[in-house]
């Protein structure tokens, strides 16, 4: 059976993708081939175009669609099921074998490849480490930012932090990830819960997902509006959060991030912690002796340390009964021949909450 795909390519020595049309290959052993509903558009993304690359680059890790064509080991999904693509193997430890990177061939001779899956085109092809079975009722549009964006945001309160009620939260950055993790905290009881971006109208959009208190941390110091907002229950402390997570990666954040993160009580209690979820894109100089003085801890959550498997249908939950609405999340929706232009936007700070492409559009 032969499928063809439009794909959204990245050549070298560009920044603008080219949509070809491919045909991929037949799913090897542990493949499988979807046609998909919808992609997220991620801002790692936006750091791998900026890259210097020698060959072509097919992007994007998060969707939904529906499976067309599995490889003769693939168990867990069947022709016809919808499901979830992400860039997160299942379970990496029972596979025993390296997960396939998906590789196209294209027209002109020349080679494209994943950093593991592509989701920017109208059907994929991935190993099955990557492909989750849609819980049931995952919508078919919304769902696809719950492969890398959800899960990022919720798993850093949910697993990697593991947040407990009545612990004080701070986010910085209240884009699809920030916003998943606000949501994340309201569920799990914490109070209060900071926002803390550089534009108004995000900020007030996060209230919608659980934010009790805003600082826009480009009119006031953050750092000071933080601490403020939480202050210590003893006449020398300066105030601060349990739990500061930095959702952007700048280095500018993730300093403001560790200096709001509450310090401790030498001999009686720790200090508060920060978390860097945002993917970092510049060094960032650190006061170790803020760290060591305030008893603080430094910790960085990838993908949420979600499993997939697993978590999904708990995202899927939260989406269901409204504790995390992805219909307010995705604000903006583009076909698959705009991508340059969603990207674009990304890169220009014009999307609130999450972009997606819509391959019905
Ligand atoms: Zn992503």
């Amino acid at each position: 059976m032969s499928v063809t795909s439009r794909v959204a390519v990245l050549p070298p020595g560009t920044r603008t993708l080219e949509i070809i049309e491919v045909e991929l290959p037949d799913p090897g052993p542990y493949q499988v081939i979807v046609r998909q509903y919808a992609s997220g558009v991620c801002h790692s993304q936006l750091h791998q175009i900026h890259r210097d690359r020698t060959e072509g680059v097919i992007l994007g890790h998060e969707s939904t669609g529906v499976v067309e064509a599995i490889g003769s080991s693939v168990h867990h999904v069947a022709v016809g099921d919808d499901v979830l693509v992400t860039w997160v193997p299942r379970e990496p430890q029972a596979a025993f074998r390296p997960t396939v990177r998906a590789t196209l061939n294209l027209p002109d001779g020349t080679t494209a490849a994943s950093q593991n899956v592509f989701t920017w085109a109208t059907h994929t092809i991935a190993d099955e480490q990557y492909i989750v079975k849609a819980p049931e009722d995952t919508p078919r549009d919304l769902g696809s930012i719950i492969g890398c964006a959800v899960m990022t945001g919720a798993g850093a309160v949910m697993h990697t932090a593991e947040v407990k009620a009545g612990q004080s939260v701070a986010v910085w950055g209240v884009g699809g990830v920030g916003l998943s993790a606000i949501a994340a905290a309201r569920n799990a009881g914490a109070s209060p819960i900071i926002a803390v971006d550089i534009d108004d109208a995000k900020l007030e959009m996060a209230r919608g997902f659980g934010a009790t208190l805003l600082v826009n941390a480009a009119t006031s110091d953050a750092v000071k509006e933080v601490r403020r907002l939480t202050p210590g229950d003893r006449p020398a402390d300066v105030g601060g959060v349990d739990w500061a997570f930095d959702c952007i990666g700048k280095s500018i954040s993730t300093k403001q991030a560790i200096s709001s993160a509450k310090s401790g009580h030498v001999a009686e209690s720790p200090g508060g912690a920060a978390v860097i979820v945002g993917i970092p894109t510049e060094p960032v100089e650190i006061s170790s002796v803020e760290i060591v003085i305030g008893e603080k801890r430094l910790i960085g959550s990838l993908a949420g340390s979600c499993s997939p498997d697993t978590d999904f249908p708990v995202l899927v939950g939260w989406h269901l009964d409204g504790t995390l609405d992805l219909d307010q999340l995705i604000t903006a929706r583009y076909a698959l021949d705009d991508i340059n232009q969603a990207c674009e936007d990304l890169e220009s700070g014009r999307i609130a909450g999450r972009a997606i492409l819509d391959f019905t559009l």
